[in-house]
């Protein structure tokens, strides 16, 4: 196809950038720019990547045969690190953190450290009576929800995540608009992140969001505050489809083209540092699923004595394409 270059898909879990491409170091530096730290504000928390589902997109392979959850005394370590850290933001991600048996542990001891905590949802996994008290303990801590939602046309979105997914995403839906969330003057929020069901970019975050706000409340009167879009990172089951597909080369190329050299500065491993189920510190959830820890060593939360400078560095690789693709992955 003319204009573009050949890439060889060969990275898998490692740090080897594909022949073909630009190195993301060296555009950055064509750009007369650094990657590197600015003052750590957010701690992310990975509690392990066990879910009911296996969607294409997960760039950590998650799914329901994955063991690595995260246990009571990481998360009491983890506790302890938010106390000794002034956050202003602690994210819960995984996975499906609503799976991990102690997150009720993990809520009620992050929430007095954050001003802004929030837990990640897929929904489905927010479904059904045992859920309930989890919810109830979201409401009572202010925790802001944010559910990954990516299309408002159901065989689309469940050709992503699988059949039957989005009616239960709905229903769920709804249960947190009855429970507040989402809400004008509950203080209660809901926002949702939409990722690409294919190999493509997203939409302009502004035009997107429209198009949610007018489909959901129109097809299933559900209301949110925010929606987020972000581009697929080519990285875990993603990447495998890609390239199952043939769609590898011409979407990495799409992001390499896409690179937006102001949305570096705003980029979340600046201020962002994620910690994995068993503990362990990286730049971002993307380089901990290709195992490059934060300053090129494995450092336990518990072992922490001080938090990144500014200027110091990040690691990066070719994934770091899809955060600079557009309007930036920040
Ligand atoms: S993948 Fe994105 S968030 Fe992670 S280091 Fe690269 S640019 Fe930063």
């Amino acid at each position: 196809m003319p204009g573009i270059r050949k890439i060889s898909p060969g990275i898998g879990a490692g740090v080897r950038e594909p022949a073909g491409i630009e190195p993301f170091a060296d555009i950055l530096v064509r750009h007369g720019l650094s990657l590197v730290r600015d003052r750590v504000h957010t701690l992310q928390v990975n509690t392990g990547y066990l879910c009911n589902l296996r969607c294409r997109h997960c760039h950590l392979e998650a799914g329901p045969g994955r063991e690595e959850i995260m246990s009571r005394e990481t998360m009491a370590t983890i506790i302890s690190f938010a106390r000794r850290f002034p956050f202003q933001v602690i994210d819960v991600t995984g996975g499906a953190p609503e799976l991990v048996p102690d997150l009720p542990f993990l809520v009620e001891g992050l929430a007095p450290f954050a001003p802004r905590l929030m837990l990640r949802t897929n929904l489905s996994a927010l479904s059904g009576a045992a859920r309930e008290s989890l919810l109830a303990l979201c409401v009572a801590h202010r925790v802001v929800l944010v559910a990954s939602f990516p299309s408002t046309n159901p065989s689309q979105a469940d050709a992503q995540r699988g059949a039957g997914v989005t009616e239960t995403a709905i229903a769920v839906l709804k249960k947190l608009n009855a429970a507040g969330y989402g809400v004008e003057g509950t203080g209660l929020e809901l926002d949702l992140v939409s990722n690409p069901v294919g190999a493509f970019l997203p939409d302009s975050q502004e035009s997107a969001e429209r198009k949610f706000r007018t489909d959901l409340l129109r097809k299933w009167g559900v209301a949110f505050n925010h929606l987020h879009t972000f581009a697929n990172v080519p990285l875990g089951r993603y990447r495998t489809w890609l390239l199952r597909t043939g769609n590898y080369e011409r979407y990495v190329n799409t992001l390499v083209e896409a690179f937006n050299p102001s949305a570096v500065e705003g980029l979340m491993c600046r201020t962002l540092l994620s910690v994995s189920w068993d503990g362990f510190l990286y730049d971002c959830d993307f380089n901990l699923a290709v195992g490059r820890p934060n300053g090129d060593r494995k450092v336990h939360v518990s072992d922490v004595r001080e938090l990144p400078s500014p200027g110091a560095p990040i690691a990066i690789g070719e994934y770091c394409y899809a955060c600079t693709a557009g309007s930036g992955f920040t």
